[in-house]
């Protein structure tokens, strides 16, 4: 079992062999998991389809983040499955904890009502610290500001392809900033000031609005062009199209600009990541949306990725074939989780394929 720690006198250490973990990937970047010490099963199962699928061809690090210290079997067993060089950091309180501007009994009312209201993860107060975390905070970790690449990873994921490539170079070469695989529409529930709050930046910041942004993509809201179905329904403007991000492969210095820090504060300031439940796949992708080109932001239509409860793979069957996927676009599903969510009407990828980037390499 995973909690038997490989014992340095081992009868087996040594036959181990020596990891080699220099780095062959030729950009500055790496992985980055945030993640619970209970999480280790889970993490492993991540890192090890991440290492077969790309990394051991790279070797790219891995940075743990974590906002408690990690326990030693943690940090044994994700190293010894990670080919590169693992990093484990203790998240700054400061960096963690809701701000000290948070009107206490205002939160605690509002969490009793999310409950009350059973919105997903509405009563967790760790969900709101990660997701505020992930949104103005990972970025700009200590052990981060080394790189300028990233590769969002999170436990219990699953990649159903071979790479083949370097999806770093890949952005880099093509001018890209932010990669994605699946777009999903987010709960009404969670968000109800943001895009009131969103609107407001933009009337206060006109200038920071890139001129060929994607803010079309995320205020159509015309039936899903899948399948003739209704898309959830939204009280605003915005038609709760985001990008999901526990996969993203994007460059760090897009979070680290001034127009992303402005965009942050005013968000953070309002309270809305603690007084609602404001997810920072929302935040991340309205962001990417308002501030950035279009044609910088790049879905990944050739990476299957799973993350419970949705699985993307490629819709061309030479694609599934020639790259080894584990998925199959369409046909007969057996299970739920066989059905790629871009079939599915709270999928937005026909609106990124109509209002996105077109195809630009
Ligand atoms: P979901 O994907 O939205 O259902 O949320 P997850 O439970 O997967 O959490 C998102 C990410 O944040 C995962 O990488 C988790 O491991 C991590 N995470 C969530 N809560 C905490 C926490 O309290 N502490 C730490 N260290 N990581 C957390
Ligand atoms: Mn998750």
């Amino acid at each position: 079992p995973r909690s038997q720690k490989l014992a340095s006198n081992s009868y087996l250490a040594p036959y181990l062999p020596v990891k080699d973990r220099s780095q062959i990937g030729k950009e500055n970047a790496t992985m980055v998991m945030l993640v619970r010490n209970s999480d280790l099963d889970a993490a492993l199962e991540s890192i090890r389809s991440l290492e077969d699928r790309f990394n051991r061809h790279f070797r790219y690090p891995w940075v743990f983040l974590n906002d408690v210290p990690f326990t030693r079997e943690f940090m044994e067993q994700t190293s010894l499955m990670a080919s590169g060089q693992t990093y484990y950091e203790t998240i700054p309180t400061e960096d963690w904890n809701r701000p000290a501007f948070i009107n206490e009994e205002k939160y605690r009312r509002n969490l009793r009502e999310f409950e009350e209201k059973k919105i997903i993860y509405g009563a967790s107060e760790s969900y709101r610290n990660m997701c505020h975390f992930n949104s103005g905070y990972f970025y700009r970790q200590k052990r981060l500001l080394n790189y300028e690449w990233y590769f969002r990873v999170e436990p219990e994921v699953r990649y159903m392809c071979d790479f083949q490539y370097d999806p770093f170079t890949v952005l880099r070469e093509n001018n890209k900033i932010y990669g994605f695989v699946i777009t999903i529409q987010d709960y009404d529930s969670t968000i109800p000031s943001l895009w009131p709050t969103v609107e407001k930046f933009m009337e206060t910041y006109p200038e920071l609005v890139h001129p060929n942004n994607s803010l079309k993509f995320i205020t159509t809201n015309e039936t899903s062009l899948t399948n003739g179905f209704e898309m959830a329904e939204s009280s605003s403007e915005y038609n709760l199209c985001h990008f999901w991000s526990n996969f993203e492969i994007g460059n760090l210095n897009f979070f680290r600009s001034e127009a992303y820090s402005k965009y942050f504060n005013f968000l953070d300031k309002t309270g809305g990541f603690y007084y609602e439940r404001w997810g920072d796949a929302p935040v991340h992708s309205i962001a990417l949306n308002i501030l950035a080109d279009k044609n910088s932001i790049h879905h990944f239509e050739d990476i299957g990725y799973y993350h419970p409860p949705y699985l993307t793979c490629p819709t061309s069957i030479d694609i599934v074939a020639s790259k080894r996927c584990v998925c199959k676009a369409y046909g007969v599903f057996n299970e739920v989780i066989d059905e790629p969510v871009d079939l599915l009407p709270q999928s937005c990828l026909t609106r990124w394929w109509r209002y996105g980037a077109g195809k630009t390499f």
